[in-house]
């Protein structure tokens, strides 16, 4: 059957849930993902959920085309409860359950059913849920297929930890050392559940027709090829505003929905002030927690640099700074709280990012030709920055001292690597090119484009 067209004006018709995990590096890429299936036709509620604690702090930034619904992942009898002695995702998957399962029952009994839903691939227990009442879904994996793969070879037996060998070899990958694999496979590391949590997104694939990924084929060609011998592996990406890339979708500036509120007009007056690539952006993202003292260790290279900087340093984190930092800097650097990092990373001022490899900023930098210095904290960072350096060639990753601390002068030292001299000629050549290779893919008839077509086109013959 063909698929029914916008003009006999059946399509919006055709709904679908988004569920997404309430952390920002989460929520921005299904978010967008969202917007993207919208605008093809479908009728989509994302769901998140909130607790009084974490993400009743939800700001929403700019109107979209979508349903937002927060549902409660509150425990509902703290204390004496179910759920008192269990860890964080144990609760929240008791919870949710109960939550989602009375939403998707409301949901069912109005005008327009769901049918089908896309949930963030750590959740994966979701499916069971939406299967109950009759329903599909596909798992959105928010992290690269370098760093899925490495979690399903795992799984697989491929390797173990502690590690047998100093190198992992992988099918279509490099060789791994183990500060490139994602931190939880060091023995010594403290967060075992998480490692599980991310092995056990493929715990339940095996039947599925799609798995969506925040990435693009050409990026990671040989993994997915690979990947997609096994799965039907279907990239979406770069899963980022439409401003910033392809232009398609009218007044898309930003994802929508933020946990943190951003610092825009005095960030972008700083920028226009600034030559064109004399600013450094740093940014750790929305949940590393830094040391004190390699916090501080950033902030004297940034002063040594003498270089223009822009520091996007949460609230949490702001009391690590050196005491006076941002006053006896303030002719040389700007400190933000929380900065729109599409524009910064948009604007012509910047000249590199350093970052903390979290995948969103890596594919942001990406998607917007941003050269990068790779400062990885955890998870996945440490296979993102790997492949910053080695594979992709955007970026230097600086190497951590032997007390695990990268020093100012190492700091001082990538800085100017990426923004001055041979190789970062190289990195800049390298980073219009993947520039290009973003916007293809989500531009209209680009791979990404095709899939998120395709995909639609299935589910309004379904
Ligand atoms: N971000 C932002 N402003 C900031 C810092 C980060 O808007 O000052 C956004 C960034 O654009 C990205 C997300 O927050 O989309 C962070 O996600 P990422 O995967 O990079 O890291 P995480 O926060 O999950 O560690």
């Amino acid at each position: 059957m063909e698929p029914k067209s916008m003009e006999q004006g059946t399509q919006r018709e055709t709904h679908i849930l988004c569920f997404c995990f309430p952390a920002q590096g989460h929520i921005n890429p299904i978010l967008q993902f969202s917007k993207r299936l919208a605008s093809k036709g479908l009728k989509v509620t994302l769901v998140s959920s909130s607790s009084s604690t974490v993400s009743s702090k939800f700001i929403q930034t700019q109107a979209t085309s979508i349903n937002i619904e927060i549902i409660s992942d509150d425990k509902p009898d703290e204390g004496q409860s179910r759920t008192a002695n269990l860890d964080f995702f144990e609760a929240y998957k008791i919870c949710v359950s109960q939550s989602l399962s009375e939403f998707i029952k409301k949901q069912l009994s109005s005008e327009y059913p769901p049918k089908f839903i896309i949930y963030d691939s750590i959740i994966p227990w979701i499916l069971d849920i939406a299967r109950g009442f009759g329903m599909d879904g596909a798992p959105f994996f928010t992290q690269p297929w370098a760093v899925n793969s490495i979690y399903y070879h795992f799984l697989q037996g491929q390797f173990k930890i502690p590690l047998e060998e100093p190198i992992v070899s992988l099918p279509s990958m490099p060789p791994l050392k183990l500060n490139d694999l994602p931190s939880f496979f060091d023995a010594t590391d403290a967060y075992p559940t998480s490692l599980n949590m991310l092995v056990n997104q493929f715990s339940n694939v095996e039947k599925l027709n799609w798995l969506f990924c925040n990435t693009f084929d050409e990026l990671e060609d040989e993994i997915v090829k690979w990947m997609a011998s096994k799965y039907p592996v279907k990239n979406i990406g770069p899963s980022i505003p439409s401003t910033y890339i392809d232009k398609r979708l009218e007044n898309d500036k930003n994802y929508g929905l933020s946990l943190f509120k951003p610092t825009t007009d005095s960030c972008l007056k700083w920028l226009d002030s600034k030559e064109i690539g004399s600013v450094v952006y740093v940014s750790f993202g929305s949940f590393s927690a830094i040391e004190k003292e390699q916090l501080e260790e950033v902030a004297w290279g940034l002063k040594m640099s003498n270089c223009y900087f822009l520091w996007a340093v949460r609230e949490s984190e702001s009391g690590k700074l050196p005491r006076n930092f941002s006053e006896e800097t303030s002719e040389k650097g700007l400190v933000v709280s929380w900065c729109p990092q599409l524009e910064v990373l948009a604007h012509k001022s910047v000249g590199c990012f350093v970052t903390h490899c979290g995948w969103n900023s890596t594919l942001e930098a990406l998607s917007l030709g941003v050269a990068m210095v790779a400062m990885p904290q955890w998870t996945d960072q440490t296979t993102n920055a790997k492949f910053v350096e080695d594979v992709w060639r955007v970026g230097v990753r600086v190497r951590v001292n032997e007390k695990g601390i990268v020093t100012r002068e190492e700091i001082e030292v990538c800085m100017r690597e990426v923004m001055e001299g041979e190789r970062g000629k190289e990195i800049s050549r390298n980073s219009e090119k993947w520039k290009e290779l973003a916007k293809e893919a989500i531009d209209e008839g680009g791979c990404s484009d095709k899939n998120i077509e395709e995909f639609v086109a299935k589910l309004l013959c379904s």
